[in-house]
């Protein structure tokens, strides 16, 4: 990821769009708001609002109305306000669409859609033939999230781009608001579906001509529901170039409650985590938990309690605050009081900053899978590996930009990891290198102003 001068003017004027800490107001018997706890896990604060001005010169973000937008955006769920829920190529997502592609013609970009449905907005810049500096996030949601996940960094963008065409800025570089398709696994199980295509995974791309849902529609019946992979199931035209951007920036609010309890209003993230992701099953022959005696036993669900335990072994042997794992899924069949284990399924997440560590991780939990199954005499009858995606770090003159730009703007900021997944893991891998830190330092001192403090909120 890397920079240039029009990325430096967007980034300084995404700062402002942020959310920043929101109040508490929420009423814990309310069931809609229960649930969204429940899927989050963290206590949910409904916004008040985080506005005190409204437009007041060319060179001021347009809070009023963001939020207003946020909020507008909102509604279009499948359950009931403050959650959302909307799922890729439901009917809600397709409004969703309508509603970013609108407002983009509006700020005067040329929108761009390609066969997945991955929306681009561009603002030609003096150069075209330049790579573009990108921003953008998601606007689909898991059932039951908060309005905020994923849409401020597409709305924010918008009205980033906004202030800067107010202001009377021309960018060199051409700048593109990216709407990403899929970047939750709600409906396909497949996170960071639209980034993962434009960073040519070729191998998605054969997946996804056999992939269905929960419901058995297919993937490509589903987009051409929504309009999109309309003549072929050829999604090669999706694929970019490395280096067809200079730099991509996301902004997006923290899944995790470190900056609010710390009272900080922007993390600054230097690296993404890349989750890898396990299916286990261990199998063995159940019986009557009365008529089969200890001796006699080969209990799957004893195997699947152990390998949880290796997780949590292994990811602390590594020595390293970075390493992360988690069963979240230990099935037992065929679930009763009186009956055995037969079968036993696990889903296992392990993330790390370090490629290697994690791998190494993987292939420990691997080795005691099949010392697990020898032992207890069961069979070992899936070890399949989901996902593992290489970690991100973010490119270095980009942080110390981020780190220059909150100083300024008087923003306290924190250096943090990113542990969720997030399409920058993608965009990273086709987004070139340009310093737009030492672009800062080049500019004009009060051009400099214009861009660091003209917009603040
Ligand atoms: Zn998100």
């Amino acid at each position: 990821m890397q920079k240039n001068m029009s990325l430096s003017a967007l980034l300084q004027i995404l700062f402002l769009c942020p959310f920043s800490t929101l109040t508490a107001a929420f009423n814990n018997e309310d069931p809609t708001l229960r649930t969204m706890e429940d899927f989050s896990g963290y206590p949910i604060h409904e916004s008040h609002s985080f506005i005190s001005n409204t437009l007041s010169s060319p060179l001021y973000a347009d809070a009023q109305n963001l939020q207003n937008q946020i909020d507008e955006l909102s509604r279009l769920s499948d359950t009931p306000a403050p959650s959302v829920t909307r799922v890729l190529y439901t009917e809600k997502d397709v409004l969703a669409r309508r509603y970013i592609k609108n407002l983009m013609g509006l700020s005067g970009l040329s929108v761009r859609e390609d066969a997945v449905g991955n929306i681009f907005g561009r603002w030609e810049g003096d150069e075209p033939e330049l790579a573009a500096v990108a921003t953008g996030s998601h606007t689909d949601a898991i059932p039951y999230s908060g309005k905020y996940d994923g849409v401020v960094g597409v709305l924010g963008a918008i009205e980033a781009i906004n202030v800067l065409k107010r202001s009377g800025f021309k960018p060199k570089r051409s700048l593109e608001v990216i709407l990403f398709t899929s970047e939750e696994p709600t409906r396909f199980g497949i996170s960071c579906l639209g980034s993962r295509l434009l960073a040519g995974s070729e191998a998605l791309a054969k997946a996804l001509k056999t992939t269905f849902d929960g419901q058995n529609i297919s993937f490509f019946d589903a987009a051409r529901s929504a309009g999109y992979a309309n003549d072929q199931d050829d999604l090669s035209s999706v694929f970019l170039k490395k280096g067809t951007y200079s730099a991509f920036v996301e902004l997006h609010i923290e899944q995790g409650p470190i900056l609010e309890d710390e009272g900080i209003s922007i993390g600054i993230v230097t690296a993404i985590a890349a989750p890898a992701s396990i299916k286990v099953e261990f199998e063995g022959n159940g019986g009557h938990a009365g008529a089969v005696l200890m001796p006699n036993r080969n209990d799957a669900g004893l195997a699947g309690a152990e390998l949880a335990l290796a997780v949590e072994r292994h990811v602390l042997e590594s020595g390293s605050i970075d390493s992360v794992g988690t069963v979240g899924i230990l099935e037992l069949h065929p679930g009763a009081i009186n009956s055995i284990p037969s079968r036993s399924h696990l889903e296992i997440d392990t993330r790390d900053i370090n490629e290697e560590r994690r791998n190494i991780i993987i292939e420990k939990i691997h080795q005691s899978a099949s010392a697990i199954a020898k032992k207890r005499q069961v069979k070992l009858t899936e070890f399949k590996i989901i996902n593992q995606d290489p970690p991100a770090l973010s490119e270095k003159s980009i942080i110390k930009a981020m780190e220059e730009a909150s100083k300024e703007l008087n923003l306290s900021h924190k250096f943090m990891i990113s542990r969720a997944y997030h399409d920058s893991l993608f965009m990273a891998s086709i987004s070139d290198g340009y310093d737009l830190h030492s672009m800062l330092q080049r500019l004009q001192p009060q051009t400099r102003r214009i861009f660091i403090h003209g917009c603040h909120v």
